[in-house]
């Protein structure tokens, strides 16, 4: 396990997350069918395999490239890929994490708290949602917190990722009871209560699967086996 985020730790993640998000293709689609319009699943799903054949067709050059440049590159690809609401948004995140991560190697705890915060405004920036509307934002800005909490405590990656993937799943399950008020499910008014938001719970995919791979050290170019 590695104490900082390097290019082969976000290697892991991403083809992590890539495999959650096939894996629970089916569960967000449904999730999405009973309060938006049944496609998170498959839009997500598209988006993160055109992510993993990016990765995979860097060139050895490429993948010497700081962490920022391939978050940029993540988050390009799934603008150019993913429809809807959630391609734009999820690109968003990556495009504004990989400004602010800069073109360094690796990053610190504290540089990857700071890159994760700069992503959920970058969101924010785009889809104008606060905590509270239903929306990933209710995953993500604690999960956010949460990391740079752990962070302001000296925490080790991978318990501060641990951390940032509970806070995840508590703002996950927040959702349910909630009315949406932006994005698809707004349309619904009152009836969207009652449901998990499919965005929030992609959200929480992507948190889990930080926790489980972006402290492994494994080679940029490989999957993580
Ligand atoms: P679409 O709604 O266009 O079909 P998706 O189904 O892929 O796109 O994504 C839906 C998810 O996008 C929602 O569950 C919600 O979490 C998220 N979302 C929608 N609008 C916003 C917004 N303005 N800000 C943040 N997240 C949003
Ligand atoms: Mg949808």
């Amino acid at each position: 396990m590695r104490d900082t985020v390097t290019q082969g730790g976000l290697t892991a993640w991403l083809r992590a997350f890539a495999a959650a998000v096939a894996r629970d293709r089916e569960e967000l689609t449904d999730l999405d069918a009973a309060i938006g319009d049944a496609d998170h699943g498959s839009n997500m799903d598209r988006g993160m395999q055109a992510v993993v054949g990016k990765l995979g067709g860097l060139s050895p050059d490429e993948a010497g490239v700081g962490v920022g440049a391939l978050l940029k590159t993540v988050g390009m690809t799934l603008v150019s890929t993913v429809g809807g609401a959630a391609g734009p948004l999820y690109g968003s995140l990556f495009l504004d994490m990989g400004k602010a991560a800069g073109e360094d190697a690796e990053l610190t705890v504290a540089q990857w708290a700071t890159a994760v915060e700069a992503g959920v405004r970058g969101v924010q920036a785009r889809g104008k949602a606060e905590l509270g509307d239903k929306t990933m934002i209710d995953a993500l800005a604690p999960a956010a917190e949460a990391l740079s909490a752990a962070a302001a405590c000296g925490l080790s990656l991978a318990d501060a990722l641990r951390r940032t993937a509970e806070a995840a799943a508590q703002g996950m399950k927040a959702t349910t009871p909630l009315v949406a008020r932006k994005g698809r499910a707004s349309y619904l008014g009152e009836r969207s209560a009652g449901h998990q938001d499919p965005g929030a719970t992609s959200s929480w995919l992507l948190m889990q699967a930080a926790a489980e791979a972006l402290a492994s050290d494994a080679p940029p170019d490989r999957p993580r086996t």
